[in-house]
């Protein structure tokens, strides 16, 4: 096993893991995965002194839920990326993050009286917002 497999392996246990803890005793949490991942890493390399696999597990786990939550609030943002559309605008595949989205459009009623009292309707239609990573541009499909 190469190192760079065992990392992603680490770093892959680690977000799974920190994605089923939550709750009040988070730093316990974060130290038992840490002690975990610091056990595992002196298994594959077994010249790891205890204080060098705790620093290292220590970084991986945090790096790992940074980028975790980066992933998180990218989604919420502008949703899950979609690998095979292209954009429109730029060209790129692999860049263009899709979400379902409600859009209210407000129709007032075109008389005088319809105004003053506010008469109107509001539509709603849904669509898919489509956003390109690569050139940021924003826009909706039907
Ligand atoms: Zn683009």
């Amino acid at each position: 096993m190469t190192a760079f497999v065992v990392i992603v392996i680490l770093v892959c246990i680690g977000g799974f893991i920190g994605m089923l803890i939550s709750g009040n005793n988070i730093n316990e949490n974060n130290a038992a995965v840490e002690k975990a991942m610091a056990d595992s890493l002196k298994k594959s390399y077994p010249n790891m002194s205890d204080e060098d696999a705790l620093i290292k597990a220590k970084k991986l786990r945090r790096e790992s839920s940074e980028r975790l939550r980066e992933i998180q609030s990218d989604i919420s943002l502008n949703g899950k990326v979609m690998p095979n559309v292209i954009c429109a605008h730029c060209h790129t595949s692999g860049q263009v993050r899709m979400k379902n989205v409600t859009r209210v459009t407000k129709s007032r009623v075109n008389s005088i009286p319809g105004k003053v009292i506010g008469l109107g309707t509001n539509s709603e239609s849904n669509v898919k917002e489509m956003h390109c990573e690569n050139c940021n541009m924003t826009w909706d499909v039907a």
